[in-house]
């Protein structure tokens, strides 16, 4: 059975549409992850999806209204959920399973979130990561067959960041199903089985990481950064677009990485790096989404040095950067 049904929700706020003709299915087991610019309408849905704002269309989830279903199926982290400071993990999830009848024991709630050794420490003082996981911890009081988590790793540090991916995909294989948000595609890419795209209200895409990366990614990526390019450096290249320093060239295959090293060299263009990837999830939301967003540069996975011999001798070109 679906874990989440939408069909066709909308929601305004005066002038503003916030969602519009959203239409999206949450299967049982699933981690699914929305993602978008800000005020794509990513919270609205979530608020939607759990009944916790009005919306226009149709939403069920395990078969119910979101306000008629069995509260203790669900498991709600909103994006602003900050507890008081001088309360402990051990305090705090105290305080939630009190709300419910069978509520997972504290102690057990503290290890599978991973912060047993801080249970007794002020929430003021824990690491950020620390933070976000205890509260997870809160939406997991009630066992929820259903976690909806709005930008739970937002804030965190890469390490904090990880620990938390570690127990949602724990959560994950023991069959709860996860619908988060998030603004961060690699985080998207690695957990979720499906991901919903949504940009000015509306969803653009949905599927699964590899197949939007497939349909939607582009080509592979050669970016080098050039020492003082000229206009025509990207001339010669079936597609290559050049910005600053940066020239880019799409759809070179790996092993045709040193025939781009050597034109540029023959044609006496200096470079300082080369690097090389493939599309992912981060290019196919600049290519549905990115119009309004302004992105720094990408970093890529640096080329090796096998793969194009570096110049000697004049030292202009440092060729490639390990
Ligand atoms: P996201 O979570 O993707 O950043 P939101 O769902 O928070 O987007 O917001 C979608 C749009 O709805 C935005 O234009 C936002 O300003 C507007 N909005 C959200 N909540 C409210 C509210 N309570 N009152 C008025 N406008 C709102």
């Amino acid at each position: 059975m679906e874990a989440v049904v939408a069909e066709n929700v909308g929601r305004r706020y005066g002038e503003t549409v916030a969602l519009e003709g959203v239409s999206v299915t949450v299967e049982t087991g699933e981690v699914f992850a929305l993602v978008g610019p800000n005020g794509a309408g990513k919270t609205t849905l979530v608020r939607a999806l759990t009944g916790t704002t009005d919306s226009e269309g149709r939403v069920s989830l395990f078969g119910e209204s979101p306000r008629a279903v069995n509260r203790e199926r669900i498991g709600l982290l909103p994006q602003s959920f900050d507890p008081p400071a001088r309360l402990t993990p051990r305090e705090l999830l105290g305080y939630y399973g009190g709300l419910y009848d069978g509520a997972r024991s504290t102690d057990q709630l503290l290890a599978a979130v991973g912060v047993s050794e801080a249970a007794d420490t002020h929430y003021e003082n824990l690491s950020g990561g620390q933070q976000r996981r205890t509260c997870v911890a809160t939406a997991l009081v009630n066992d929820p067959d259903l976690l909806v988590l709005d930008e739970p790793t937002t804030g965190i540090d890469p390490a904090g960041q990880r620990a938390l991916w570690g127990v949602l995909e724990g959560l994950a294989d023991a069959g709860t199903t996860v619908l988060l948000t998030t603004h961060d595609m690699a985080e998207a890419e690695r957990l979720a089985d499906r991901v919903a795209l949504l940009a000015d209200g509306e969803l653009v895409a949905v599927d699964s990481p590899a197949s939007l990366v497939e349909r939607h990614g582009g080509e592979s990526l050669l970016a080098i950064e050039c020492v003082d390019p000229p206009g025509s450096v990207t001339e010669g290249f079936a597609d290559a677009s050049l910005d600053g320093n940066r020239l880019t060239v799409r759809g070179v295959a790996p092993e045709a990485v040193g025939d781009v090293a050597r034109t540029l060299d023959e044609r006496g263009v200096a470079y300082e790096s080369l690097t090389w990837r493939d599309p992912d999830l981060e290019d196919v939301y600049l290519e549905l989404a990115g119009g309004s967003v302004e992105q720094p540069p990408r970093e890529g996975r640096p080329v090796e040095r096998r793969t194009v011999q570096p110049r000697t001798g004049d030292g202009e070109n440092r060729g490639v950067e390990q």
